[in-house]
């Protein structure tokens, strides 16, 4: 039987990603540097038959691996970028290992692998039967700042799609059916004029000054909003010395929001507050988007075959010591943190580790706080989604605990039993034609009269150094 040799297949090479996963852990890169992971990815899926197209608007480290012919056309999503700061050994104390470095906090060195697994085994399977479509695995860097995907996008690669699957490392097995926020990120940098800020302060003109009054009129913006959009901030430049008027000073927002319309909204105001600033303080301004992503799109069709396969897949079994290992990360963390995850999806768990696979029917069309890019490939093509237990109940995404859960075994267990769910969602999309059909009659109804455009404007060139090189593929 077809799904039993993919669950097959991935049990006996297991230890091949695994050691994927954990070399890219031990390795990490930020966002657009993502060399490692990526050669790694692109060579192993080379040497795997499959036909790479590398270099993917003008990003190194963007690519896609496709294996097969003919219809349907199914991908999965990867993503495989590190944070900034969150370097971190496998232990339960705040432990760098290259201080200030990179760690990946949120687990895409098991997010890409799982990915790169789920197609290999697909593979196999598609070799036996002789069975014909085309799978390709989609390897997308800069997630983390959220504009990987959208260059990608730019460049079409994912427009003849049927559908594509994808998952997150979570804190339980589930499917993801709730939406990811809409996003702007963008900088805005003042000019004001220079001068001695003790002897001659009525020549200067305070660059700094205006970042400041802007950020004072969009906290008074917050009150006249709707509820659930967001602003921050950071600062990333105010000024060299206090005794030197600042001629240039730059601020950078995200603002979030649980539609793209809202967003664009929310954009048209903060260009008037920041104009409104430039005024005042008789300086200059200009803005500097980014990345802009749209909220995500669950599809029910997808995530229900998704749901029916994870638990086809074998149950999830913790040893006593990655149970101590997690109740030791979580004995870390603020305890009312760790209570409010025990409730999360408005479902209590007493469970660090939960091995369980859940559908909260529940969260559909709510947002979460977050974003993310795969926002902009569900507008493009029908999306699935699954999240898996790679940490504990009560670690949070982005922290130093998470780093460790994603680098241990435990991470490693939850990205086998996600790359069995989206090897196996694969199959069935290979070999029934019926839920294509009706996933993209799902798509078509939610996304009716709202076409998808890439809503980063054409100039803005992905941030690439031009220190990052891959070889050849
Ligand atoms: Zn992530």
């Amino acid at each position: 039987m077809s799904k039993q040799t993919i669950l097959g297949w991935i049990n006996e090479n297991e230890g091949i990603f695994t050691n994927m996963a954990q070399r890219i852990w031990e390795n990490p890169q930020i966002a657009y540097e993502e060399e490692f992971a990526a050669q790694l990815q692109m060579e192993t899926l080379k040497d795997a038959g499959f036909k790479i197209k590398q270099n993917i608007g003008g990003v190194p480290t963007a690519f896609v691996a496709e294996f097969g012919s003919g219809q349907p056309v199914i991908g999965i999503l990867g993503e495989f970028d590190a944070l900034p700061g969150l370097s971190q050994t496998i232990s339960a104390k705040r432990d760098e290992i290259v201080p200030d470095g990179p760690g990946h906090g949120c687990g895409h060195n098991l997010l890409g692998t799982a990915g790169v697994e789920a197609v290999m085994a697909l593979k196999e399977v598609m070799l036996v039967e002789n069975m014909s479509g085309t799978i390709r695995y989609y390897g997308c860097p800069a997630e983390e700042v959220l504009s990987g995907k959208t260059f990608m996008a730019r460049e079409g690669v994912f427009d003849d799609l049927d559908c594509a699957l994808t998952w997150h490392p979570g804190t339980s097995n589930v499917v993801a059916n709730m939406s990811a926020q809409a996003m702007v990120s963008i900088k805005f940098h003042f000019r004001g004029i220079t001068a001695h800020a003790g002897g001659a302060p009525h020549a200067g003109r305070s660059a700094l000054d205006a970042v400041e009054l802007m950020n004072v009129g969009a906290n008074y913006m917050r009150e006249h909003m709707l509820d659930g959009l967001r602003i921050h901030y950071v600062i990333t430049n105010g000024g060299l010395a206090p005794n030197v008027v600042p001629d240039k000073a730059s601020v950078w927002y995200y603002l979030r929001a649980s539609t793209k319309e809202q967003v664009d909204e929310m954009l048209v105001r903060i260009k008037k507050i920041a104009h409104g600033a430039a005024l005042m303080t008789e300086t200059q301004v200009d803005s500097e988007m980014l990345a802009f992503c749209y909220e995500t799109l669950p599809n029910d069709t997808l995530n229900d075959v998704m749901y029916e396969n994870l638990k086809l897949a074998d149950e999830l079994v913790f040893t006593e010591e990655e149970e101590k290992f997690a109740g030791e990360l979580v004995a870390t963390v603020d305890p009312a943190i760790v209570a409010m995850s025990k409730r999360r999806f408005g479902v209590p768990t007493e469970d660090l580790l939960p091995t369980g696979i859940e559908y909260h029917k529940h969260m559909k069309g709510v947002t979460m706080g977050g974003s993310t890019d795969v926002g902009d490939v569900s507008w493009i093509t029908p999306v699935g989604q699954v999240y898996t237990t790679c940490a504990p109940v009560g670690v949070q995404a982005h922290s130093w605990q998470a780093t460790a859960a994603y680098g241990s075994s435990i991470g490693m267990k939850g990205m086998q039993l996600a790359a069995k769910s989206m090897a196996l969602s694969l199959y069935d999309l290979l070999t029934n034609q019926e839920i294509i059909i009706k996933a993209r009659e799902e798509f078509k109804e939610s996304t009716a009269g709202k076409p998808y455009s890439v809503a980063i404007p054409e100039k803005v060139k992905p941030p690439v150094t031009a220190a990052v090189e891959l070889v050849g593929i």
